[in-house]
């Protein structure tokens, strides 16, 4: 007897395969989805698809990573160098990221690009058909496979197969500018269970499909001619644990302590961001510069550092930024520098989790700005960290996560006044409320955990089957 299986799709394998002078080497990717997947994946049986990330044209390479990564319950998809220009980085981080991050001024629809799309989500399709039996269990992750549900559907019209979008769901308004909008949500209902970080992306998706497609829905239930597919919110955690362990690691005390010596009793406020357009970095940077013209007290007494962790340089928008920022930085540090304190700690570059965790513990405000977030981590993060219950997060309305952490000062990126204004109320906040705001953000942010958000995603999924067939 074969045991049902469940199998985990996404562009990204948990792990990050690199290639050096001494060969490949493997090492295990730190990102949430990973932590929270493992428990499924490594399950006996069990296997996660998906691209190890490099270019490998040689084909007893290709083999010898296959080997390798199958001791860890993966296996890989490898993309050629056309593949990876057209399909992730041109339709997936070129079309789509932009569209559904509300910069469609940033979207390109090259029809090759579509086409590199459809051919790789054929590819995903082909690499999981070769793993999945008539009756397993399917979760397919993000914007980069959107039509793998329905490929799958169509080759195993009785799996049980489960959708995730990491990112938002735009508003109807900016889907419908893409020429492949049909597709698009065509290959997403594919799925039994289409989940969302909160109930605004999905109810966008609902409404997309009925005007679009004309297919009603009832209680996030959308009805196809013959099956019906369930739709919800699923807010994601992180491992708070995990994140508890690394702030009160010695490591992590000790990076501390450095830190505090270097700054001289300056006091910080930390952001941490991949550099994307959709982080709001240049407005959190003139927003800081205000709070020092408008309440120039700060001056000499606040310091902001700055995480900014190299991304997508291959696309054009990326690269401009990536000059705004440096230009904005050295402009504010230039005006208000003295000799012994910096404004800005400007750093372009990812850092180890035990010097991520001594800064999350040093800064006593985290300051969140995205324009648009699916739903923010390190937000989630911070507060984790601040295990004395001290500290003020302020973020953005715009990212998923202000949904679940509204003891947050929550700020509207665009209103640079506002942001100054909140930097300055956070600055002063006395210590019993900010203890009352981060203990109830700490809590909430424990309990739905990375683990409970996976658990509640299958059990919906497993029950959205179930419900079927009762109803067959
Ligand atoms: N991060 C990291 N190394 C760094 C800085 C950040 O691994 O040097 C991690 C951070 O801890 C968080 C993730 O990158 O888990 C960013 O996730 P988020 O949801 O905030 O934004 P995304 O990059 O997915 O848009």
């Amino acid at each position: 007897i074969r045991m049902p299986r469940t199998i985990i799709v996404s562009n990204r394998l948990p792990t990050k395969v690199q290639r050096n002078n001494e060969g490949l080497s493997f090492k295990p990717s730190e990102g949430g989805l990973a932590t929270g997947l493992g428990s499924i994946y490594r399950q006996d049986g069990n296997v996660w698809v998906g691209w190890p990330g490099l270019l490998v044209e040689d084909p007893a390479e290709e083999k010898q990573i296959a080997e390798a990564l199958q001791g860890d319950s993966m296996a890989p998809v490898f993309l050629s160098e056309v593949e990876i220009e057209n399909f992730y980085e041109g339709f997936s981080n070129s079309t789509l990221w932009p569209t559904f991050h509300y910069f469609p001024q940033f979207a390109t629809y090259e029809p090759a690009h579509w086409q590199a799309y459809v051919a790789v989500n054929e590819k995903f399709c082909r690499a999981v058909l070769e793993l999945a039996g008539p009756d397993d269990t399917i979760w397919v992750h993000d914007y980069q496979l959107l039509l793998l549900p329905q490929l799958l559907r169509q080759q195993r019209p009785d799996c049980t197969i489960g959708f995730f979008l990491h990112i938002p769901f735009p508003s109807y308004e900016l889907l419908r500018v893409l020429p492949w909008r049909r597709q698009l949500l065509e290959g997403m209902l594919g799925a039994d269970l289409i989940g969302f970080h909160t109930f605004g992306y999905m109810r966008h998706f609902l409404s997309s499909v009925s005007q679009l497609l004309g297919l009603p829905n009832q209680n996030g239930q959308v009805e196809l001619p013959t099956r019906s597919v369930l739709v919800d919110a699923f807010p994601m955690g992180i491992d708070y644990e995990h994140y508890v362990q690394a702030a009160g690691s010695e490591a992590a005390q000790q990076h501390e302590a450095t830190y505090r010596e270097a700054l001289r009793g300056s006091r910080v406020v930390l952001s941490i961001d991949r550099l994307d357009y959709s982080k709001g970095i240049a407005q959190r940077l003139r927003a800081f510069e205000q709070l020092l013209q408008r309440h120039p007290e700060w001056v000499g007494q606040v310091s902001l550092l700055m995480v900014v962790v190299p991304s997508r340089d291959q696309v054009a928008q990326y690269a401009s930024l990536k000059q705004e920022i440096d230009e904005l930085v050295g402009r504010i540090n230039a005006s208000f520098s003295t000799i012994d304190w910096n404004p800005i700690y400007y750093f372009y570059r990812s850092f180890p989790l035990e010097e991520l965790a001594a800064l999350y513990r040093l800064a006593e405000v985290g300051l969140v700005t995205p324009v648009r977030d699916g739903m923010n981590l390190v937000a989630k993060e911070f507060v984790a960290c601040k295990t004395d219950n001290r500290g003020v997060l302020i973020l953005s309305e715009r990212a998923g996560a202000a949904r679940e952490l509204s003891d947050a000062l929550l700020i509207n990126p665009t209103d640079l006044e506002g942001m100054a204004e909140a930097l300055h109320q956070a600055l002063t906040m006395p210590a019993d409320e900010q203890e009352q705001r981060m203990t109830a953000m700490r809590e909430l942010v424990r309990e739905y955990n990375v683990f409970a958000w996976s658990k509640l995603f299958m059990y919906q999924l497993a029950y959205s089957k179930v419900k079927q067939n009762t109803l067959a």
